[in-house]
């Protein structure tokens, strides 16, 4: 595995881990302060809160997916070529974002 995808799992997984916990903490208040009523100025706070929180975790939870999916890529020897189109994806673009699966073509 190269190192930027090694790197870049260890960061999604410290982001989900952290959110995960966000989110429990999130619904730990709010069972605490009893605050569900979603007329409740705090309640409807925390609901809020709640639903960016989730969010935030389904988008770790894709970054891992695609994280996956790029190691799955470099086993098959697929690695570094669109999905789409089958050529080269930039090496300035896989930089950036190693989990890229489209060229930059493909991606706009
Ligand atoms: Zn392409």
């Amino acid at each position: 595995m190269s190192g930027e995808l090694e790197a870049e799992r260890v960061a999604a997984l410290a982001q989900i881990a952290a959110l995960t916990r966000q989110f429990d903490e999130i619904v730990a208040a709010s069972q605490a302060s009893n605050a569900d009523d979603e007329h409740d100025p705090e309640g409807a706070t925390i609901a809020f809160e709640r639903q960016q929180v989730a969010a935030l975790l389904d988008q770790a939870r894709r970054r891992l997916a695609d994280v996956d999916a790029a190691v799955t890529a470099v086993e098959a020897g697929t690695y570094g070529r669109c999905e789409t189109c089958g050529r080269p994806i930039g090496e300035e673009r896989l930089a950036a974002r190693p989990t890229a699966r489209t060229c930059i073509d493909c991606a706009r």
